[in-house]
């Protein structure tokens, strides 16, 4: 199936983690790494968001930069997510320009915006950005993980 390929795997429970970091975080963005083996998600690291206008931009704080490398020293790709309060779980201009940074490397992005009781809930999405040129990755979600 060639829709799938280029697939990500990810357990319910990192999904979780992900949503619940963004409800805790909002209004403001929040952001992490996430570590990468084969197309799995083998772990999430919540990290600090130091962008001066947090409300709509994320910046991994100096003093967690040592988690990414810390993945790339297990041999693990390194990925990253991000969450976006009130607009679309879509890369926007300024995620494609972080992504000139990590080129190819996973984008996860959860947005709140439908994240109301009687709504749809959170959208979780996920990318690969080779700047402009924005791939969507499929997400198949381990839910008994
Ligand atoms: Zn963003």
């Amino acid at each position: 199936m060639s829709s799938l390929v280029g697939a990500i795997a990810i357990a319910r429970s990192q999904v979780d983690a992900i949503v619940a970091h963004a409800r805790a975080g909002a209004p403001d963005e929040v952001c992490g790494v996430v570590a990468v083996r084969d197309g799995s998600v083998v772990s999430v690291i919540a990290t600090r968001n130091a962008a001066a206008t947090p409300r709509n931009r994320f910046e991994i704080d100096v003093r967690d930069l040592m988690r990414i490398v810390e993945v790339e020293r297990e041999g693990l790709d390194v990925g990253f997510y991000h969450s976006h309060p009130v607009s679309v779980a879509y890369p926007s201009a300024t995620d494609i320009g972080f992504a000139e940074l990590w080129p190819g490397a996973l984008q996860l992005m959860v947005s709140l915006r439908h994240d109301l009781p009687g709504e749809i809930g959170p959208e979780f999405h996920a990318y690969r950005i080779f700047p402009p040129r924005v791939d969507v990755v499929a997400i198949a979600i381990d839910e008994g993980r």
